[in-house]
C-alpha cells in the first residue's frame, strides 16, 4: 500500500472539509502536507487540529496575526505560510503527490497550475480555473504529465462512465454518440417565472439535493453552474459542443451518462454527496470507503428527465454560447458571473440581473486569442471591470 501525501486548496470549504473528512477515515493511506484557507480562521484552526498537516497556509496576509493568536490557544505544531507564492509552494513540493484543488473561483488558478507543472496527481473540483484556461491548462496537463483526475460530480460519473484508455482532451469519439451532462435544475426548477426577481441570496443557497459553499449553490440556482460544467467537460475530454447534451434529472442519483454509438447507456449513480468522487479521486483506481450511504433503491420512488427551459436558465445557454465562442469568450462569462454572483449575495444586484451582467459581458468582450495565462489574467481582469461597471448601473 502506498501513502500518499496531500495537499488541499481551500480546505475550509466545503469540498475541503469533505476531503478531509473521507482523509480521516484511511490514516493508513494518506497523511496531510498542506492545508489552506482565506477567511474562516477558526475552521482552519479546527482543521490543522484535526489532520496535524507540516503546513498552514493563509492566502491572505493581513489575517496573520489574528490567525497565530488562535493558534497559540491549541496545541499546534503545523508552520503558518502566507501570500500567493506560499499557496503554489506547497502545490509543487517534491514531498507532494497529490492536491485537491478547492479554492473557489479565479483564485484557484495559479495554484492549481503550480500542481499540475510540478506533475502532481490533481485532484480538480475548482472547475473555474479550467473554464478560464481551458486549452491551456489542458496543454500543461499533457506537457508536464500531470494525473488530472476529475472531482466534480459530473466529470468523475463520465471519467467512471468511459473506456479505461481514453485520451484527455482528445477522447476517441468513435464509439461514443454523446455525453449525457445531468442537472437538478436547482431550487426554482418549478418556481413561477413571475417571482424570479425577488430571490433572496438564502433561497438561492437552499440547494434541494447538494449542500455546498454559496458561489456554486447560486451558479446551480441559475444554472449557470451547469453551463460551466459544459464548458469544463469541452476541455476535459476535447468534445464539441453538440457532442454534449445537457438533461435535467431533479433527484441527483445519476451524476451523468454517456451514450455510445450502438444505443447502450452508461451511467453512474450514488446519493448526492461529495465524498463519493473525491474519495474515488484521492484512492484512484482503488475503491475506498468515503463515509457515503449506499442507495436505497427501495425508497426511491421515481427518477425523471427533461430539457431545461430557456427562458428558465438563460445563463445556461449563455455560457454554450461562450462555450462556441472559444477561450476568450468563456474566460470573460465566468469572470462576470463572479462579479455577478457576488454581488447577487450582497443584496447589490437582483438576482435576475446575474444573467443580464453576464450576457452584456459577453456580448462586450473582444474575441481575442489568449495564448498564455497571464493574457488570460488580464482578459479576466477586464471583463471583471466591465461586469462591475454593470453591476454599479443596476444597483
Ligand atoms: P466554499 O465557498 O465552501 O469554499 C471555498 C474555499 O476557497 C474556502 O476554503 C475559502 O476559504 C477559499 N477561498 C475563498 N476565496 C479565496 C481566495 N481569494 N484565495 C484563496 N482561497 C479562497 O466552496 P466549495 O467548497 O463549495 O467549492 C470549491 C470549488 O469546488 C469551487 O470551484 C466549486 O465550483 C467546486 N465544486 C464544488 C462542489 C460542492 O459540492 N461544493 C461540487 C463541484 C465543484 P475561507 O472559507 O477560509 O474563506
Ligand atoms: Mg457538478
Amino acid at each position: 500500500d502506498i501513502m500518499r501525501t496531500i495537499t488541499v486548496l481551500g480546505a475550509t470549504g466545503s469540498i475541503g472539509q469533505n476531503t478531509i473528512d473521507v482523509i480521516s477515515r484511511h490514516p493508513d493511506k494518506f497523511r496531510v502536507f498542506a492545508i489552506t484557507g482565506h477567511a474562516n480562521l477558526k475552521a482552519l484552526v479546527q482543521l490543522a487540529m484535526q489532520c496535524s498537516p507540516r503546513y498552514i497556509v493563509l492566502s491572505d496576509p493581513n489575517t496573520y496575526t489574528t490567525f497565530i493568536s488562535l493558534l497559540k490557544a491549541e496545541n499546534c505544531h503545523s508552520e503558518v505560510l502566507v501570500g500567493a507564492k506560499a499557496l503554489e509552494d506547497v502545490c509543487s513540493a517534491p514531498e507532494v503527490d497529490t492536491v485537491m484543488s478547492a479554492i473557489v473561483g479565479a483564485a484557484g488558478l495559479l495554484p492549481t497550475l503550480a500542481a499540475v507543472r510540478a506533475g502532481k496527481r490533481v485532484l480538480l473540483a475548482n472547475k473555474e480555473s479550467l473554464v478560464m484556461s481551458g486549452e491551456l491548462f489542458m496543454n500543461a496537463v499533457r506537457e508536464y504529465k500531470a494525473e488530472l483526475l476529475p472531482i466534480d460530480s459530473e466529470h468523475n460519473a463520465i471519467f467512471q462512465c468511459l473506456p479505461h484508455d481514453f485520451e484527455y482532451g482528445n477522447l476517441d469519439k468513435s464509439g461514443i454518440a454523446k455525453i449525457l451532462l445531468t442537472g437538478s435544475g436547482g431550487p426554482f426548477r418549478t418556481l413561477p417565472s413571475e417571482s424570479f426577481d425577488s430571490i433572496t441570496p438564502d433561497q438561492a443557497c437552499a440547494h434541494p439535493t447538494w449542500t455546498m459553499g454559496r458561489k456554486i449553490s447560486v451558479d446551480s440556482a441559475s444554472m449557470m453552474n451547469k453551463g460551466l460544467e459544459f464548458i469544463e467537460a469541452k476541455w476535459l475530454f476535447g468534445l464539441h459542443e453538440n457532442d454534449i447534451e445537457v438533461v435535467l434529472h431533479p433527484q441527483s442519483t445519476i451524476h451523468s451518462m454517456v451514450q455510445y454509438t450502438d444505443g447502450s447507456v452508461i451511467a453512474q449513480l450514488g446519493n448526492p454527496d461529495m465524498r463519493t468522487p473525491i474519495a474515488y479521486g484521492l484512492s484512484f483506481p482503488e475503491r475506498i470507503n468515503s463515509g457515503v450511504d449506499a442507495v436505497d433503491f427501495s425508497s426511491l420512488c421515481d427518477f425523471s428527465f427533461s430539457k431545461p427551459d430557456e427562458a428558465r436558465y438563460p445563463n445556461l445557454y449563455l455560457a454554450i454560447e461562450a462555450c462556441k465562442q472559444g477561450q476568450a469568450a468563456t474566460t470573460a462569462i465566468n469572470a462576470a458571473n463572479e462579479v455577478a454572483v457576488d454581488a447577487f449575495l450582497k443584496g447589490q444586484i437582483k438576482f435576475t440581473d446575474i444573467a443580464k451582467v453576464n450576457q452584456q459581458a459577453l456580448q462586450k468582450t473582444d474575441l481575442i486569442e489568449l495564448t498564455s495565462i497571464v493574457q488570460v489574467l488580464e482578459h479576466d481582469e477586464e471583463a471583471r471591470s466591465l461586469a462591475r461597471e454593470l453591476v454599479r448601473k443596476l444597483n
